[in-house]
């Protein structure tokens, strides 16, 4: 199985490096010709308004829309969750969240105070303790539809959970140093 980072913008290099030191054939995506040639597609932290200018820009919008709506297998993060939600608030006036995964957003939602910090997650079915979670300017899922998996929570909200084939989180799983997140989305793609 080939897994796809979408390389657009954002922390995708250690996506890949994440995903190589579990053995997974790793390839970044950056035209919709890449895309075409992946089983499975990470969609990295980065900037969510940039990120959404450049699917456009790419010719990418459609085909993983598409794709993903289909079942095709996929990690977000971060920013990556934000563009695939259903629905952003605080986003900017012309962002078009793919609508993917059924939550709600509210980009940069830990407001400045809190804007990065580091907590320990207690992540549902993970063995070999909690998971060290690192929060760089991260949304805040507001609401989560019916069809939503929470796996972990952090002050009450979700930070970590499964929409059918798509692992999402809130958090950088590639910055902890701990590679259970990503085998978790290995494992289920
Ligand atoms: N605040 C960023 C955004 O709105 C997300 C930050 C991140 O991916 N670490 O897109």
């Amino acid at each position: 199985m080939k897994v796809g980072v979408l390389g657009l913008q954002g922390a995708f290099r250690e996506q890949v490096e994440t995903l190589e030191a579990l053995g997974a054939d790793a390839t970044i995506v950056k035209t919709p010709e890449q895309f075409g040639a992946v089983d499975a597609i990470v969609v990295p932290g980065g900037e969510s308004t940039t990120m959404d200018k450049l699917l456009d820009s790419s010719g990418l919008r459609t085909p993983l829309r598409d794709a993903l709506r289909d079942g095709m297998p996929a990690l977000a993060v971060c920013a990556g969750l934000i563009v695939l939600a259903a629905e952003v608030l605080d986003g900017r006036a012309d962002q078009q969240p793919l609508g993917v995964i059924d939550v709600t957003v509210r980009r940069n939602g830990y407001g400045r105070q809190r804007d990065s910090f580091e907590a320990d997650l207690d992540v549902a079915g993970l063995d070999g303790g909690p998971f060290p979670g690192v929060f760089i300017r991260a949304p805040v899922i507001d609401r989560v539809g019916a069809g939503i998996e929470v796996l972990a929570t952090h002050g009450g909200a979700p930070v970590l959970g499964r929409h059918g084939a798509v692992l999402f989180a809130t958090f950088h799983p590639e910055l902890a140093g701990d590679l259970r997140v990503h085998e978790l989305f290995l494992k289920g793609s």
